[in-house]
């Protein structure tokens, strides 16, 4: 179970108990439409429908008032500048009276969910719990829907625009570039359970999809490894490394660099092996790679 304050868990849950107790508002109020940016402040922002009986963290508007600067604005709403600036992406000191700002109820990001995005790969990608965003997007589901924004509380990396794994349908991306030179499936009368991409010591090594890190270090005859929990029963594994740059808890995003190619462990030349094991066994990964 997260470790959660009580207070907080209590505004987020929306608990009529406990809203004696809650700094925050709460209450079925409709969630504004967080689309708007400061360009756009002569379009009246539309409103989202929300269920009567959802509660949900209250996303303010503010209206620039002549003086106001971005320091005293998040001062003003109890919030950091780092989430002000998450929640209103493009903003700079230069704004003007009348430009529409979004107000997070408290220190978080807004995400866009993209085609292909799941709950889990949204969590990982900010590195929070996916109870902790159901519960302040008031979702009883893991379902998530293409366009929907959901608010992420306590967003460890505050951009709004942090890209998750986008939308193939594969949901894995080739973790570096090079040629094939082995793939998966029998040689030499043993399975060999990922495919080997071969180029030069140094390559770029990338997480072939958002997840947590669960090696990082010597593995046998992978030499040096690291391998990635994607949820869902998914792990990759990349092998025979010179270096890697990633360590075991740590969540990385797709694409995120987290290794160099090596020839390190039971190898023969500088390659990467790589392997996706769906529970446990593993899969060949041209069927999850576009
Ligand atoms: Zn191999």
């Amino acid at each position: 179970m997260p470790k959660y304050d009580a207070k907080q868990w209590a505004c987020l849950g929306g608990a009529a108990l406990f809203a004696g107790i809650c700094a925050l508002p709460i209450g079925p109020k409709p969630l504004p439409d967080v689309i708007n940016s400061p360009s756009t402040t002569e379009n009246q922002p539309a409103k989202v429908q929300v269920a009567a009986v959802s509660p949900q963290p209250v996303i303010k508007n503010h209206t620039v008032k002549d003086g106001d600067t971005l320091s005293g604005i998040a001062e003003q709403y109890g919030i950091d500048l780092e989430t002000l600036e998450a929640a209103n992406p493009g903003i700079s000191e230069l704004i003007h009276p009348g430009d529409e700002l979004v107000i997070l109820p408290q220190k978080g990001a807004i995400h866009q969910v993209s085609t292909g995005d799941t709950l889990w790969d949204i969590a990982h990608t900010y590195g929070v719990q996916i109870e902790s965003i159901k519960t302040a997007n008031a979702k009883d589901s893991d379902q998530v829907a293409a366009g929907e924004k959901l608010f992420i509380p306590g967003a460890r990396w505050a951009r709004v625009d942090t890209a998750v794994a986008r939308g193939s349908a594969s949901r894995f991306i080739w973790p570096t570039k090079g040629e094939i030179s082995s793939p998966f499936g029998w040689r030499w009368g043993r399975l060999h359970e990922g495919v080997d991409i071969a180029n030069d010591i140094g390559t770029y090594v990338m997480s072939a999809r958002a997840g947590q890190v669960i090696w990082a270090g010597w593995r046998g005859g992978y030499g040096y490894a690291v391998m990635i929990d994607h949820g869902g029963g998914y792990v990759s594994l990349y092998g025979h490394l010179s270096d890697f740059y990633v360590e075991r808890g740590q969540f990385v995003r797709a694409g995120q660099r987290i290794a160099s190619m090596g020839n390190t462990g039971n190898s023969t030349g500088p390659h990467l092996h790589f392997e996706i094991q769906k529970d446990g066994q593993p899969v060949d990964p041209m069927g999850y790679l576009p």
